[in-house]
């Protein structure tokens, strides 16, 4: 293995531990977030433990060699992000261990839509090219106290959703800002969101698909639709028609009496797990092995469950990935640990291997999920050589 791939390997490692243990800061450091840098926009679930209503944090950091991690904020722990001058550092026990920069801000954030809504509050810009828009911060299942144990999504949009403007986006607010956004670079999105009452997901998903290949002229506009297994699974292909490249459907957790327990809801409501399962692989029938995704919570069942779930899918022509269980601020599931940092970094080796086994590749896995910096994205692209430190001895601050 060449110098750079294990080098890249070990930030992996610390990447792994940072986003695990999170770090402590203060916030009065971050002076040029929100202008030069992005700015950390709340959208679907916040993963912080201290809340910063009102003060700009960035979402995330990234490593000397590029791999960007997720800020979670939180003052226990035993790492903190500090200001050296004009240098940005993690220490531990006052020493440095690393130094970190930032996600450049992109310029659609000082754009509005013409109804005056902030772009920001419509598509959050994660990296690489990748934007997330969250239709609704609220979830149905909460009023009947169904929702997920471990989600946090109601509770993000009460602590920050009047300070931020939080609010239901409209098809064309969204084809406006994906517009923009496409045109600094931006090249695959994720629409998702919370269970709608009624279940009336799917013509507002196809006023979205419309207003985006309108404003942004593109009839295959990469678009991820991210819904809950629809009972009449007819209209699984309605999605492709409408423009979306690959669909979404989360499992959450593999064993069926888990999935139960932790998903009321997503039980109650999608007709069970088996039909769960059955979605999933019509889904496959209609976009394509590769282009559909599923997501398990890694952490909240035994590996050997989330590895059973994770070959059957890939099995199945669906690209599923477990990225770490962080305990949200107002989830249920609040104030309990996630598995160790080794657990989950074993895990997403392994996820990846299953991956690689059925011949995924990268740009599948990019299309499919919503973020592009999971541990198995990382190891992608490093063993295939994709991050661009490869292609050059500075490492690049990450820019859109
Ligand atoms: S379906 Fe579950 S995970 Fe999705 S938003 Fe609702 S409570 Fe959260």
């Amino acid at each position: 293995m060449s110098n750079l791939k294990q080098k890249l390997y070990e930030e992996l490692a610390l990447k792994n531990l940072l986003a695990n243990t999170g770090v402590g800061f203060d916030p009065k450091i971050f002076t040029q977030i929100g202008s030069s840098h992005a700015e950390s926009v709340h959208c679907l679930f916040d993963y912080s433990v201290d809340e910063h209503v009102g003060v700009n944090i960035p979402p995330a950091f990234v490593l000397p060699h590029g791999l960007i991690t997720l800020l979670k904020a939180d003052n226990r722990s035993p790492y903190r992000l500090e200001r050296d001058a004009d240098r940005f550092i993690i220490t531990q026990g006052g020493n440095e261990i690393t130094e970190v920069t930032f996600i450049k801000r992109p310029k659609y954030y000082d754009l509005k839509t013409t109804d005056g809504t902030p772009m920001k509050n419509v598509a959050v810009y994660g990296s690489d090219g990748v934007i997330f828009i969250a239709y609704s911060n609220e979830c149905s299942l909460k009023e009947s106290g169904k929702d997920c144990l471990f989600c946090n999504i109601n509770h993000t949009k009460a602590t920050y959703g009047e300070v931020e403007g939080i609010n239901w986006k409209y098809p064309k607010q969204i084809g406006e800002t994906v517009a923009a956004a496409y045109k600094e670079g931006g090249r695959h999105l994720t629409i998702s969101g919370g269970f709608v009452p009624e279940r009336r997901e799917v013509e507002y998903y196809l006023d979205v698909a419309e207003s985006i290949k309108e404003h942004t002229g593109l009839e295959d506009f990469n678009g991820t639709a991210c819904i809950g297994a629809p009972h009449d699974l007819s209209v699984i292909s309605k999605y492709k028609e409408a423009g979306y490249r690959t669909l979404a459907t989360n499992i959450e957790v593999w064993d069926r009496n888990f999935f139960k327990a932790y998903c009321p809801g997503k039980e109650e409501l999608c007709g069970g797990y088996d039909h769960w399962i059955k979605s999933l692989k019509h889904s496959v029938n209609v976009f394509g092995r590769g282009r559909v995704r599923s997501n398990l919570v890694g952490g909240l069942e035994s590996k050997q469950s989330t590895l059973e779930g994770l070959e059957y899918l890939a099995d199945a022509g669906v690209i599923a990935l477990a990225p770490a269980w962080n305990p949200n601020n107002g989830s249920a599931l609040e104030g309990h640990r996630s598995p160790e940092a080794e657990w989950h970094l074993d895990l997403a080796y392994r996820n990846a291997a299953i991956l690689q086994k059925h011949g995924y590749t990268y740009e599948q896995l990019y299309d499919a999920y919503a973020n592009s910096q999971t541990l198995v994205h990382d190891i992608y692209r490093i063993e295939n050589e994709l991050l661009p430190v490869f292609n050059s001895n500075e490492v690049l601050e990450e820019a859109f």
